[in-house]
């Protein structure tokens, strides 16, 4: 059951009725010219904004993996099954199941697409997404709704698509300068009525607030306000309010039984509502409900636990692929609201650990569900369905059983997560460099080899500022600017949290480090071209705790797993083709290891590599930690539907752990998670060696 219907369920008539009557907007008074007056007024007040998408450019390991991902589902998915072979949001389709999905999915893949296009200058793609936009706004109806009569005839909850498929509309404008997608959306949301209160159809502000950032029409930000005022209201009707009201997210706890992907979506509109209005309280509930995540839902590789709903954080708890671009994406916004680097760590820690480490690495495969230990990844092999009680039995579809094997269509009926995909790198790299708007300067906000065009100072100057760096597969970043003339700006560098040493050179001179503020540093002066700072930021190696006396291996921003020696097989799946087969993935290797107590003699030893073109591939680092076999920690076996399912076990009982160890001490070589399919990177740990083996 959805969080909607849930909701819906337990609101009573008459107080539906008075929360869904039409909102009543402003009269249509403002005309073009005094909303293009007040578009500058009206534009962020955040400590950092967004750059159109292709002003920041991916360098060298970036760029390898954006390239594999366009050769792979992104610039596949629309000839290779359904939904994304049907013509959503490019003819005015009817949906034969009666559901929103074929457009959900559809702008997922769009705006993707799009963004890649834009980053690599690959223009069949830039015409394959842009085509869908120009079709839909093309094609406005009478009253200025935008999209499929199935939706709008669908009613409360099914504008969520729009939401979706509207992000590749502003990325197209903001790199285009289309005027047709500011107007088109305005007429949308201001002549089109309709109320924005169930479930994800409020997450409709987020095109809202855009537009009214662009057009300073007080109409949108008045509608958006009350959308969002409303939803809470129709939120905090309902028994329990499942975790989604701004009171739920300022209370200590972690959170009620939300749905992942939900929570993702709408806990990021108060933080746009800030900058739009600056009311502290907009914030704080965007910040407090970001705090429950990360204090009681994050697994190592850095995403949500979210099978489904959030969960929590053991090592057989998974999160579905969707969240690991999803959640990025809304700490984007709360970076550029805060301004705090906090949120750049996880966004990093996402991107360089939990994404790729659900995917394979020739992007032409993922799953729907993906954990910290995984030993065996098969149509058969879904513990998570296993381990959070669902009757198993009662389980009829048989493709959810597939939720955790590696297919170009993972999981069952839904496919929202291979068209989310194409979102996860273009986001990231789209993000790596804000703008100071107020200081009319430059922020490097997310690392890797990536470079910046943008124009800065109090006379405005384009500059453009490389970074050249292996980062994270090493700790320096040299960054070079070029600019026509001198000009004076701030450049502010984000300095990790988990970096205790940070050191900083302008032009080959060591500086005093200056003060960090909120998780950066800055650097104001008159830069001139040839000007260079180089930032180091030494990584350590540490271990993290994770529940059922677990724990893992970490170095700076990244998180180390054991590669299992693994084997894959085609299977027959009605969403595969042969160039992009469904695999099942089987260990041919051991993984039942306890890591030995650290001691003198026994630390984990760190090796760095020479860097790789496909560190994702070919991983350029790893550690070695000594570890001893546990009898009896055994991949579990139960028969589902007459089959049997075969399934990753939860780690071995702690007490009984010394005693169940076996055979002698031998060295495990660790690799970066990002570079694991079939992976341990929640270990066991002896408290004590025993003696005998
Ligand atoms: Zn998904």
């Amino acid at each position: 059951m959805s969080d909607y219907t849930r909701i819906m369920s337990s609101i009573n008539r008459r107080e539906l009725l008075q929360l869904t009557a039409t909102l009543p907007l402003a009269a249509a008074s403002a005309t073009a010219t005094a909303a293009e007056a007040a578009t500058s007024a009206a534009r962020s007040t955040g400590a950092f904004d967004e750059l159109p998408v292709g002003a920041v450019r991916p360098e060298g390991w970036l760029r390898t993996q954006l390239r594999k991902q366009v050769d792979g589902v992104t610039s596949h998915l629309q000839h290779l099954y359904a939904p994304f072979t049907s013509k959503a949001w490019l003819a005015d389709e009817p949906d034969p199941k009666g559901s929103w999905w074929p457009w959900e999915v559809r702008g997922y893949w769009c705006d993707g697409t799009l963004r890649c296009g834009l980053l690599l200058d690959n223009q069949t793609l830039i015409d394959e997404a842009s085509r869908l936009i120009k079709y839909t706004f093309s094609n406005p109806a009478s009253d200025g709704y935008l999209g499929p009569t199935a939706l709008r005839a669908a009613g409360d909850a099914n504008r969520w698509p729009h939401a979706v498929f509207f992000r590749a509309a502003m990325a197209w404008h903001d790199s285009t300068g289309d005027k047709t997608i500011v107007e088109g959306l305005r007429r949308h949301y201001l002549e089109s009525k309709f109320n924005y209160i169930a479930d994800r159809a409020t997450t409709n502000v987020e095109a809202m607030l855009w537009t009214y950032e662009r057009t300073g029409d007080e109409r949108l930000l008045t509608l958006a306000e009350d959308s969002w005022a409303r939803s809470q209201k129709f939120l905090a009707m309902s028994e329990g309010s499942f975790g989604l009201t701004e009171q739920s997210w300022l209370s200590p706890g972690p959170c009620g039984e939300v749905h992942g992907v939900t929570y993702a979506e709408l806990t990021k509109i108060p933080a746009l509502l800030y900058r739009a209005t600056r009311e502290q309280r907009y914030l704080s509930a965007a910040i407090g409900a970001q705090r429950k995540i990360f204090e009681h839902h994050l697994l190592p590789g850095g995403v949500p636990s979210t099978s489904e709903i959030l969960s929590t954080t053991t090592a057989r708890d998974a999160h579905e692929v969707c969240n690991a671009i999803d959640y990025p994406w809304t700490w984007g916004y709360l970076l550029g609201a805060t301004g705090d680097g906090m949120y750049g760590d996880r966004i990093e820690r996402v991107t360089f650990n939990g994404l790729p480490g659900s995917i394979r690495k020739d992007f032409k495969a993922l799953q729907y569900y993906s954990s910290p230990n995984q030993f065996i990844c098969t149509g058969h092999s879904d513990h998570v369905s296993s381990m959070k009680g669902t009757p198993l039995a009662t389980i009829k579809e048989w493709r959810y059983l597939q939720r955790m094997s590696y297919r170009p269509s993972p999981g069952h009926s839904v496919v929202c997560c291979p068209g989310n995909l194409s979102r996860a790198l273009p986001n990231y790299i789209s993000r790596m460099w804000m703008a100071d708007r107020r200081g009319k300067g430059l922020a490097a906000t997310l690392y890797g080899p990536s470079r910046v065009t943008h124009r800065v100072g109090a006379t405005p100057t384009e500059v453009e500022v490389h970074a050249d760096t292996a980062y994270p597969y090493a700790d320096s970043i040299l960054f070079r600017l070029k600019t026509q003339r001198e000009v004076e700006f701030p450049l502010h560098l984000r300095v990790p949290g988990w970096c205790k040493a940070p050191r900083i050179s302008i032009n080959d001179a060591d500086i005093p480090l200056p003060q960090i503020r909120d998780g950066f540093v800055t650097l104001r002066r008159v830069w001139r071209s040839g000007d260079s700072v180089r930032l180091q930021l030494p990584m350590t190696m540490t271990t993290s705790k994770w529940p059922q006396d677990g724990i893992a291996i970490e170095r700076g921003p990244l998180v180390y797993a054991y590669p299992i020696e693994q084997q894959w097989t085609k299977v027959d799946d009605e969403r595969s083709s042969p160039e992009f087969p469904a695999w099942d993935l089987t260990p041919t290797g051991a993984w039942n290891y306890a890591l030995l107590p650290e001691s003198d003699q026994n630390k984990p030893v760190f090796q760095q590599q020479s860097m790789t073109g496909d560190p994702w591939s070919e991983p350029p680092a790893s550690i070695t930690v000594n570890a001893r076999r546990v009898r009896d920690w055994q991949l579990v076996t139960t028969r589902v539907n007459d089959e049997d399912a075969t399934m990753t076990p939860r780690l071995p009982d702690p007490a009984l752990l010394t005693n169940s160890v076996t055979g002698a001490s031998q060295p495990l070589k660790l690799v970066p998670y990002a570079s694991t399919e079939l992976r341990v990177t929640v270990f066991p740990r002896l408290k004590v060696e025993p003696l005998s083996s």
